[in-house]
């Protein structure tokens, strides 16, 4: 009898790619929205839900969807396209941009699912530490020009640090490069420019979004890609049949319908978040990054994996990035109440 099966050879050394979700008064991990979902939406959503033949693959082309998405971002519907989270464009984009043999830059510090998408796609990984205020300037663009990218990734707002990266700096990355350069902008609803002019320019940008954050639709499992046609062609390539479920296609209409209202709620979050760049300012020995997202990068006076764990004894859960910036920590600006909790929590375990 054979015993279990090898897997592919490193797979073992890599652990699973989560954060913890634990039951805490105020869970500023994920940098998700805190905010309910639009009165009417969930009603809405049932009366579409109720409507779908369920016992029928969805439409393989999510027109509905799409054709909402371009017609809220100005973009043509042949360069969107849409799948389970922006985790999944970015995976498709790996796929067919990607793969054994072609390479990625990155700069880091970033979004830590690149990385592990290029591990997935056996991408290689070229990359280039940015210092604070970890912009992507002339020496960058000349570098990843010069790696022979097949994939540039570029995330802006950048996680976990918050700033946003200039778009003639964008701009040069796609003139110079020949590859594919991917703009995650998971958190361009909360501030900073969009790089989406660039790809009239440049169909070598690809401009990612999701409805995780803005969108207060995390559960969902929305995210979608506006790009050049040629691009999406290349998707529709590596894609599973059906990806995205009639269910989570109409949520993603229904949502749409209601964007108006989820952005009014926004600015409440901006200004949790400069509240807390304000106050962690007030710190003395603490390091506060500048942001335009829903969140804020810091390093705290003492050894951050020590606070961090005092605070999750407070009942508040932030995301340790020690690993990725030294001594980082990274907070979520969620309600009044739960910011409330954290500075509290904060002080106290500074004292
Ligand atoms: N891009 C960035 C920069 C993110 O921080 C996240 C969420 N952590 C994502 C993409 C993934 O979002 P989604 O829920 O759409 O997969």
């Amino acid at each position: 009898m054979n015993g279990p099966a090898a897997p592919r050879p490193g797979l073992r050394e890599v652990g699973p790619y989560d954060s913890p979700q634990l039951e805490v008064a105020a869970r500023l991990n994920t940098n998700e929205c805190p905010l309910p979902l639009p009165v009417g939406f969930s009603d809405d959503l049932a009366a579409a839900v109720r409507e779908l033949e369920l016992n029928r693959y969805p439409d393989g082309q999510m027109r509905v969807l799409r054709e909402a998405l371009a017609d809220r971002t100005g973009h043509g519907f042949d360069g969107v396209w849409t799948a389970n989270g922006s985790n999944e464009i970015l995976t498709q984009l790996l796929m067919a941009y990607g793969g054994a043999g072609r390479r990625a830059a990155l700069f880091e510090p970033t979004y830590l699912l690149h990385r592990r998408l290029c591990w997935l796609t056996q991408t290689e990984i070229a990359e280039r530490r940015l210092e604070p205020p970890f912009e992507i300037d002339d020496g960058a663009v000349v570098w990843a020009a010069a790696e022979g990218a097949n994939v540039v990734c570029v995330c802006s707002p950048n996680n976990p640090t918050g700033n946003t990266q200039p778009l003639d700096a964008i701009g040069s990355l796609a003139s110079r490069s020949e590859g594919l350069v991917i703009v995650d902008e998971a958190y361009v609803e909360f501030g900073g420019e969009t790089a989406l002019p660039l790809v009239a320019e440049h169909p070598n940008v690809a401009v990612v979004r999701t409805f995780s954050k803005a969108f207060a639709l995390a559960g969902a499992r929305i995210g979608y890609v506006l790009a050049s046609p040629e691009v999406v062609e290349d998707l529709q390539r590596v894609r599973l049949p059906y990806h995205m479920s009639a269910l989570t296609q109409a949520a993603g209409v229904t949502a749409l319908r209601h964007a108006d209202e989820a952005a009014s709620g926004l600015d409440a979050i901006r200004m949790e978040r400069d509240r807390i760049v304000r106050t962690l300012s007030g710190i003395e020995g603490a390091t506060v990054f500048p942001t335009q997202a829903n969140f804020v990068l810091f390093r705290p006076p003492g050894d951050a994996r020590e606070i961090w764990q005092g605070l999750l004894d407070r009942g508040v859960l932030v995301r340790d990035l020690t690993s990725v910036v030294p001594n980082g920590l990274r907070v979520t600006a969620g309600t009044a109440h739960e910011v409330d909790l954290f500075l509290k929590a904060l002080e106290e375990v500074l004292t």
